[in-house]
């Protein structure tokens, strides 16, 4: 049986840097589930669809085909055969993600596509309902969150890093209002799973984040 580690959280609390390090530190694959959300963003902005317009989503949905492959050991996301990872990170393409992940028909074909690969693989998967809804039964579930206003500081060292100047007070109500919308959805919104251990990354630094984060793992688990 596969071994599995579920990271959940809001934007910005650092899952996708802890939960890659962890699975490099561990010998795992890192599943990214929110690359699987922007792709499929990309075909809809691709497509023009209007993230309001229920019917033409769910046709386009059935259009998408969205593949997962490594090179180098870093996740690649293939949308209908063309790697697309290098777009993924772009404003409109999140905003876009976190408009359509409310769709039944969006989350039930990619909560799909992640289940397959929990079971064919030990795997660090970091998301918003991996804890809840796609590995229930994962071994170790952690919840990572951090405040808004550390998460905004964050985004907006790291989009200046890129030469990217936004303002911080903008960061910080796009922060709010995805996780508004992440958490207050019908299906799968995010929250702890009652069985998360919870770390707050306020206060720490991300080398003490992952050391944390292993010790969670080992605590659960002597063989790893
Ligand atoms: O984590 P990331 O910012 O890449 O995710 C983009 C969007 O995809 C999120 O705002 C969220 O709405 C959606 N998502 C989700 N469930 C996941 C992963 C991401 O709904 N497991």
């Amino acid at each position: 049986m596969s071994f599995n580690i579920a990271i959940d959280g809001p934007a910005g609390a650092g899952k996708s840097t802890i939960a890659r390090q962890l699975a490099q530190r561990l010998g795992f694959i890192y599943v990214d589930t929110g690359a699987m959300y922007r792709a499929m963003a990309c075909h809809l902005l691709r497509e023009k669809i209007d993230p309001g317009d229920r019917e033409k989503i769910e046709e386009a949905c059935r259009h998408a085909d969205i593949t997962i492959s490594y090179e180098n050991g870093s996740q690649q996301v293939l949308l209908n055969g063309e790697n697309v990872t290098e777009r993924l990170r772009e404003e409109t393409v999140g905003n876009m993600a976190s408009l359509v992940s409310s769709y039944p028909v969006v989350r039930e074909k990619l909560t799909q596509l992640q289940k397959k690969l929990a079971r064919s693989a030990d795997v660090v998967m970091d998301g918003r309902d991996i804890g809840t809804a796609v590995l229930p039964h994962a071994q170790v579930k952690i919840y990572l969150t951090a405040s808004t206003a550390v998460r905004a500081g964050r985004r907006y060292e790291e989009l200046k890093a890129k030469g990217i100047e936004k303002d911080l007070k903008d960061i910080e109500k796009d922060i709010e209002e995805r996780d508004y919308r992440d958490m207050n959805r019908e299906i799968s919104p995010l929250c702890q799973a009652e069985d998360a251990v919870l770390l707050d990354t306020s206060d720490m630094d991300i080398k003490t984040v992952l050391e944390s984060a292993v010790r969670i793992c080992r605590e659960k688990s002597k063989a790893l």
